[in-house]
């Protein structure tokens, strides 16, 4: 019973400490099917960094079926999608001098992954923002939405 005690003690411990009360990462998966596992990612303002991982989980090469994970305020986004169609291919699909972009893994095929970390202190509670994939033709389908909260 003493034991038993003492673990739930150090359970409840673990649970209320304030370095578990926020997720200061995900894992985003990208498959061959042009789709994002996630449609929605929040970010806690507890975090003072958030760490986004991609991770390509189909068979296809970056050549055909790439994946990123590019950031905007949603107002932006169709403008940075196309200014990375103009990047093309040699660029990996996105201008990456375009400050419109808060934040962006590599572009990656399959078996790969990238990761990117950046400032919760550039996001603001309650704005909207977008995640996408800027290969050629892949936005449509891939994006999301990132919650900061
Ligand atoms: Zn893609």
């Amino acid at each position: 019973m003493k034991f038993l005690s003492s673990v739930m003690l150090a359970l409840i411990a673990t649970f209320t400490s304030p370095a578990w009360s926020a997720q200061c990462s995900v894992e985003i998966r990208a498959n061959d099917m042009m789709q994002y596992d996630l449609k929605k990612i929040e970010v806690s303002k507890e975090c003072e960094e958030f760490t986004v991982t991609l991770i390509h989980t189909g068979r296809l090469a970056k050549t055909v079926m790439g994946h990123n994970w590019v950031l905007v305020n949603t107002p932006d986004m169709q403008a940075v999608a196309r200014a990375g169609l103009k990047a093309g291919a040699a660029k990996d699909f996105l201008d990456t001098s375009d400050e419109r972009i808060i934040a962006h893994t590599d572009l990656i095929g399959s078996g790969g992954s990238s990761s990117v970390t950046f400032k919760t202190a550039d996001l603001q509670v309650g704005g909207d923002y977008t995640f996408f994939c800027s290969f050629q033709g892949h936005s449509a389908l891939m994006k999301g939405k990132l919650i900061v909260q």
